[in-house]
This record gives C-alpha cells, structure tokens and sequence, in this order.
C-alpha cells in the first residue's frame, strides 16, 4: 500500500533527525538528504533498518534527484549555530539561497508541500518585543551574523514567490532557540557550552554582562509544533518557540545549580550583533495550531544534561 512520503533535508541534523523520527510514527515513508556538513551519522543510524526510511548523501545547493513521489518536503538544511555560520558563512549563504531555490524546484515538479525552516533570526537584534510575525526584523546584512539572517530573509521570500507565482504549497516556520538531545556538545550555542562546561568543572563562560535573554523550547515540543504547521492550512510564517524568557546569566546559574557543578561564571566579549532579546509570540501558534509547549525548563534541561553526561563521561 502506498504510503506519503516526505523528504528531509538537513534530516541528519539535530533537529531533522528528530523530524525523521517523527515522520516515521506518523506512518510516513522518510527520504532524509544531508552531506553531514554539521550533522552527523549517529543522529539517524538508528533508522538505517527501518524499511520506510532511506538516505541520500547530497549536497542540496546542487540538482536535487528524487525518484517517485513526493508529498511533503521538510527543508532544514543549514549550519544553525553562530560558531558554525561563522565558520561556514559561504556555505551558509549558499544552502539558504541555491539550496531553498533547488528545494522548491523539487516542490512544483512533484507538486509536494514544503515547508521551511526558518528562524527568529529574520527579526534580527529586535525593536519590538515578544516578536510578532508581522514585525519585519532589525537585521545588518554585513554584520558577521547576516550571512544567516539573509539568508534566511531570502529563503522566505523565494518561498513566498514559488507559493504565489507557481502556486506551490509552502509552509513556513519561524523557531526560537530549540534544544535537547542529539544538539552537539561543541557547537558552540550557550546550551551546550555551559552543559559542557559545567559537567567538566571548567569556567562557563557568559558573553557579555549575560542580560540578553533568550526562550529555550524543548525539541519535542517544537516538532510537535512542526508537525501540526505542515499539516495546517496555513501559508504564512509561523513563530513556534516557548515564550518563557530568562537571562543568559540567570539561565548559567540554573546550568550550575542543576549539574551540581564547581564551575565559576566568567564574563567575556559579547559577539558583534548578538540580540538583547527574543521572545516569541506565539499567539498564532495556539490560535490557529492549538499548539503550545508542554515540557518547562526544569524537565527539558535535566533530559538534556542526561544526554550530555553520556556524552563527556
Ligand atoms: P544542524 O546543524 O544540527 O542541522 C543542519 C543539517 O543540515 C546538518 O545535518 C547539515 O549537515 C545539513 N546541511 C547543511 N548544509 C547542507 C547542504 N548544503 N546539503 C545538505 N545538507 C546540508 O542544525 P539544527 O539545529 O538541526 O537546525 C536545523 C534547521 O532549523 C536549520 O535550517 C536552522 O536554521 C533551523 N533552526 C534551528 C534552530 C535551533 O534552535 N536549533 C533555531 C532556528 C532555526
Ligand atoms: N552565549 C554565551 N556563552 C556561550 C555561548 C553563547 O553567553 O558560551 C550567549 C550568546 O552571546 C547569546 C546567547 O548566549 O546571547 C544565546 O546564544 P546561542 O549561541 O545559544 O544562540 P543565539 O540565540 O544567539 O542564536
């Protein structure tokens, strides 16, 4: 019997793999595409046996083949980290525009609904807080983060144009820091370096004075959200994300406090362009979705840490 089936880019990623996952318990067949650029194999070497599952090793910034059809397109490849888009800026520019531009080719031509992952980023450093989707973002195209804004600005833009020019059916989503399992201990997000750091005893190391805020969603609860967009009717971006705001110190203490841990704060440079703050709105979310997160800080952080202390020991 015929079963739909989804294509994942970036699926070999934190959050793709997780969508891979969630896809297949849905009873989906699963086509994950990814050239391991910041993903990695173990993410989804648990579905190697699993017949509705397949891979394809491809960079998509170049043609994109997929045998048969298609239903669903879920497009999340791309370096996601700020250490990673600055080490990969080209990359990173390369896979939001040549990359979403081969994706939805591959969209029309099987006449499959895709949707895209972008991100709170397109809001830049913002001037409106919590983040509305209709607010238009505060973004330096030339700042050493703008090789990921704008690129994403303009994944959004050329999927609104394929939506309104070839009448494709597009989704997009906006998410707000995501975090759990299978994130990199190294990437470099305040996350995993103060997981890290606090399960090694070392300094955390705190960017800036640690009063810019931000609101950690826990990854099931945001693929739960991803799940019921692409099934939704809805074409215009959505923000998924949890709205609980902390501090980045206050969130270091509750790193320490929750790991036991004989790490010292340490304050150094901030980052040129790092936002103040983010917060998501997510009154479209619960209105049209009826989606909202379920699992708080306290309960996320200590699956994550889990994960991690089997990562460092
Ligand atoms: P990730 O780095 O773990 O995953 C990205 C995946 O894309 C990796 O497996 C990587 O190898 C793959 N990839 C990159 N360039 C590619 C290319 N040219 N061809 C094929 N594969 C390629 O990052 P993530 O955190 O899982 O993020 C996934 C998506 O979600 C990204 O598009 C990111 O912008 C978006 N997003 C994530 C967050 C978050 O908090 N994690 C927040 C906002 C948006
Ligand atoms: N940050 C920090 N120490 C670190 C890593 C990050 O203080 O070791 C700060 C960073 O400057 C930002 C916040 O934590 O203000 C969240 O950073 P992250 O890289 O997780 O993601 P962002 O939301 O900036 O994309």
């Amino acid at each position: 019997m015929y079963k739909p089936t989804a294509v994942v880019t970036g699926g070999a990623g934190f959050l793709g793999s997780h969508l891979c996952d969630r896809l297949l318990a849905e009873g989906l067949r699963v086509i994950c595409i990814d050239n391991f650029l910041t993903g990695n194999p173990n993410n989804i070497s648990h579905l190697f046996g699993n017949d509705n599952f397949s891979f394809i090793k491809h960079d998509i910034t170049n043609f994109i083949h997929v045998p048969g059809r298609v239903d669903y397109i879920l497009h999340f490849a791309s370096p996601a980290s700020p250490i990673d888009y600055l080490k990969l800026p080209i990359q990173t520019l390369k896979v939001g525009s040549l990359g979403t531009h081969k994706v939805l080719g591959l969209a029309k031509e099987k006449k499959a609904r895709i949707l895209l992952a972008s991100t709170s980023e397109v809001y830049g450093d913002p001037l409106i807080h919590p983040q509305t989707e209709d607010y238009w973002g505060n973004v330096n195209p030339i700042g050493p983060r703008g090789v990921y804004d704008e690129a994403k600005r303009f994944a959004e833009a050329m999927t609104m144009a394929y939506h309104r020019y070839h009448g494709v059916d597009t989704r997009i989503v906006r998410i707000f820091n995501t975090y759990g399992p299978r994130m990199r201990l190294d990437d470099g997000r305040a996350l995993p370096s103060f997981v890290g750091q606090a399960l090694r005893n070392e300094d955390i190391t705190v960017f800036g004075d640690g009063s810019q805020t931000r609101s950690f969603c826990y990854v099931s609860d945001l693929i739960d959200g991803l799940y019921k967009l692409l099934m939704s009717n809805h074409t215009e971006p959505v923000n998924i994300g949890n709205p609980e705001e902390v501090t980045i110190l206050q969130f270091a203490e509750e790193v320490v406090k929750l790991t036991g841990s004989q790490s010292k704060i340490i304050f150094t440079e901030l980052p040129a362009d790092d936002p103040k703050v983010r917060q998501p709105d997510i009154t479209k979310a619960r209105e049209i979705l009826h989606w909202e997160p379920k699992v708080d800080r306290a309960t996320g952080l200590e699956i994550t840490v889990d994960y991690f202390k089997s990562l460092v020991i």
